[in-house]
């Protein structure tokens, strides 16, 4: 006999808020998930976990199902990798200490590449924090949208493909541990790590890189996400089918900051069960 469970979908694992760089705060990002039909949600911030509780408030007042989470920065060779990590402890020292240490280099490297802009066009730091939530988790896009406040490009699109392209003389890159670093702390603060928008552009990390980010503590990986491709695609599936794995599947929703439309991936309920089944760090909030 299965257990009547105490969350159910519509389920959307992966948004933002304007603690990183997505553009309403979290209890709007809770409010219009509940508009958009979900029921479960997790909010995946780059690198902070500063937006739980008012994102844990919010989902209590709408009786929707929060998974707290974040989305980690990690870098593999020349290549940006994102770990979301479901359900960990959040005062995990190790785990603190990296996301502490990222989110000083995102600072430092946003001054940084401001500063080069600042040679080229009207553009000042103070440009940057006043498109910046205080205490957020700084990134590439308040570079865009100061940008975009200023003038010089219509919108973050523009900005990304120029200006803030990682090849661009005004790029400056971050600090990023390497994904089994990433995997190895969510797991070690008791979280469930899945690799986000795995087959981006249809690439996948070299089989060795994943079996050691499986050895670390990985659980999953996102498959339902807008910027996967094939081939990569149907060699993660494949994985996932061999080894058991949890796969999910979700918006990346950033309010405005992109098109990414709530909703318009999901992850199955059996998912769901399984990344709350097997954390240990902390408990999601249930209606
Ligand atoms: P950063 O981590 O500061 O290097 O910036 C990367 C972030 O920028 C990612 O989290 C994406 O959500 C966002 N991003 C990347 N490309 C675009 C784009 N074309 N439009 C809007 N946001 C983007
Ligand atoms: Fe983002
Ligand atoms: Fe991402
Ligand atoms: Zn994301």
């Amino acid at each position: 006999m299965t257990e009547p469970r105490a969350f159910h979908g519509p389920s959307d694992l992966h948004l933002h808020s304007d603690h990183s760089d997505g553009t309403e705060s979290p209890a709007q990002v809770l409010a219009s998930a509940h508009a958009a039909g979900l029921r479960t949600v997790a909010l995946t911030d780059h690198d902070t976990t500063s937006g739980w509780a008012e994102a844990a408030a919010a989902a209590r007042a709408l009786g929707v199902a929060l998974l707290p989470g974040m989305e980690l920065s990690a870098r593999h060779e020349w290549r940006s990798v994102h770990v979301l990590g479901y359900l960990f402890d959040p005062d995990d020292d190790g785990l603190r200490a990296l996301t502490d240490r990222i989110r000083r280099s995102r600072l430092t490297r946003a001054r940084e590449m401001a500063g080069r802009i600042e040679r080229d066009f009207d553009l000042t730091w103070d440009d940057v924090l006043g498109q910046t939530a205080v205490g957020a988790s700084v990134g590439r896009p308040h570079l865009a949208d100061a940008l975009v406040a200023k003038g010089h490009v219509r919108d973050r699109e523009e900005a990304f493909a120029g200006i803030l392209h990682p090849r661009s003389d005004y790029y400056v890159e971050l600090y990023a541990p390497d994904p089994v670093t990433a995997v190895a702390a969510i797991a070690h603060a008791g979280g469930v790590p899945i690799v986000a928008h795995a087959a981006g552009r249809g690439a996948v990390l070299p089989d060795r890189v994943i079996e050691r980010m499986l050895r670390a503590g990985l659980a999953g990986f996102e498959l339902g996400h807008r910027e996967n491709r094939e081939p990569g695609l149907t060699r993660l599936r494949a994985l996932v089918a061999e080894r058991d794995l949890i796969a999910t599947g979700s918006s990346d929703y950033h309010g405005w900051g992109k098109p990414n439309r709530l909703g318009e991936y999901t992850t199955d309920d059996e998912m769901v069960a399984r990344i709350i089944d097997r954390a240990t760090g902390s408990a999601p909030v249930l209606p």
